[in-house]
């Protein structure tokens, strides 16, 4: 038993913890929870818990189904939000997902992204990332299909003091600082009920934990507050959607391998080849960023969001952002990627970011000159004339560039490439099939 493992014991007969959470992630993203008893840790540590993999989405095919859950105790925290009378009483660790012969597990998004980092780490870099993560506060979840009410009618920046986003953000920072997670940023954005979180930035692996346990400490505390979040990439159709615009950078040792004091930009020939890359093989990691149907009624002109893939400094309608202010600029110097929205998985859009970043790195792709103009006031013909490439605008385009694409088919592994091809084909057939009330509208009077 190693010294972390040994504090986690130590820490939960101290503080007589009941329950500890056993997390881990299916490949669309989705948070899974075994609880066990604190008596059994000390077994998971050494053999880990044995599940049926099959029964999670993309992780088994049923005669490979089972599968072993090793607790991270790198990850450990309490629930500070579940606690009675005052007394805490549950803890999380993050799993590694293996096999029974203890190879680790291609259907384990952990895993995924570890081999992206350690790819990285071969080339002497660590990935670092910090999200700004968007999302909605609203009075209640309707699941019959009618227009959710947002939980206030704040805008931009807006401070109101009569609803509940002012204090449901106050209580949402305070749960995640407990467990760890700093803040650095959060205001209300600019639809009615939306709000954002920024998170201080960490390497790949710990934030897109970060991001997990983000997700889920959000809506429970919605819950107290009597409101609901919803990190659905897109509900109103007049209002922009939610994104996670998610800032990159490389660093080598201390130094940010990004950071260039004499370029204009003051970017580093790998920074701009990392961007380069990504610029480039857009398209073919659409689908993992914006993984949903709904996602791509998000990338639309108009919404700050961006439909080509194209970079810029100011422009808000570019793929990637090089923000051209920041303090302390040498060891922040980073790529904000505009694309993703807040329900994709956050461990495999990583992957697919880093694998692109690191082709142009590698293969030294030369960086197209930046989108100054707005990308939005162009037409279409004008946008293809200056070499802007279209984004795909519909799930079922983004799978086709993705089917093609080695890049991503490499950084995925077969496994998780072949099952999310699959899963995602049968959400746009299912979606493909409806008659929606606006063909209603439009078409009754044919
Ligand atoms: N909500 C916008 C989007 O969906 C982004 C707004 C912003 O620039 O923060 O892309
Ligand atoms: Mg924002
Ligand atoms: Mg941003």
């Amino acid at each position: 038993m190693d010294r972390q493992q040994q504090f986690v014991l130590r820490t939960l007969e101290e503080r007589d913890i009941r329950f500890v959470r056993l997390w881990f992630t299916d490949v669309l993203g989705f948070l899974k929870n075994v609880a066990v008893a604190p008596a059994e840790l000390e077994g998971a540590f050494n053999e880990g818990i044995g599940f049926d993999g099959s029964a999670i989405e993309g992780f088994s095919r049923v005669f490979e189904s089972d599968m072993v859950a090793r607790p991270d105790p790198s990850t450990f925290q309490v629930l500070p939000w579940e606690a009675d009378g005052g007394r805490v009483y549950s803890a999380r660790m993050f799993c590694d997902i293996t096999m029974p012969d203890g190879s680790p597990s291609w259907a384990d998004p952990r895993h995924v992204l570890r081999r992206a980092m350690g790819d990285a780490a071969s080339l002497g870099f660590t990935c670092y990332v910090h999200p700004e993560i968007e999302f909605f506060l609203l009075k209640d979840l309707p699941n019959d299909g009618t227009p959710p009410e947002p939980a206030d009618q704040g805008g931009f920046f807006d401070q109101s003091s009569h609803d509940a986003a002012p204090h449901f953000r106050r209580r949402a920072i305070e749960t995640l600082e407990a467990m760890g997670i700093s803040v650095e940023f959060s205001h209300h954005e600019g639809a009615p009920g939306q709000q954002e979180i920024d998170l201080r930035y960490a390497d790949a692996l710990t934030m897109a934990d970060n991001v997990m346990s983000f997700r889920y400490v959000v809506k429970e505390v919605a819950i107290t507050q009597g409101v609901r979040a919803s990190f659905m990439p897109k509900p109103y159709v007049e209002h922009p959607g939610s994104a996670m615009h998610t800032h990159f950078s490389l660093f080598d040792g201390e130094r940010n391998a990004f950071h260039d004091p004499d370029d204009e930009y003051q970017l580093s020939d790998t920074g701009k080849a990392f961007l380069a890359g990504v610029v480039r093989h857009a398209r073919e990691i659409t689908a993992v960023s914006c993984q949903w149907v709904n996602s791509y009624k998000r990338l639309v002109v108009g919404d700050e969001a961006p439909t080509t893939a194209s970079w810029g400094t100011s422009n808000r309608s570019a793929l990637v952002r090089v923000p051209n202010y920041s303090p302390g600029k040498a060891s922040s110097q980073r790529l904000e990627f505009r694309l993703p929205d807040s329900a994709c998985n956050p461990y495999l859009m990583y992957t697919v970011v880093i694998a692109a970043g690191l082709k142009g790195i590698r293969e030294g792709y030369e960086l197209p000159p930046p989108a100054e103009d707005n990308v939005w006031s162009l037409s279409e013909v004008e946008r293809r004339a200056m070499g802007y490439q279209k984004l795909p605008s519909s799930l079922e385009s983004a799978l086709a560039v993705m089917e093609g694409s080695e890049l991503v088919a490499e950084a995925l592994g077969e496994h998780v490439f072949d099952f999310f091809l699959r899963n995602k084909r049968s959400e746009w057939e299912a979606y493909r099939r409806q008659v929606t009330p606006q063909e209603l509208r439009r078409y009754l009077s044919l």
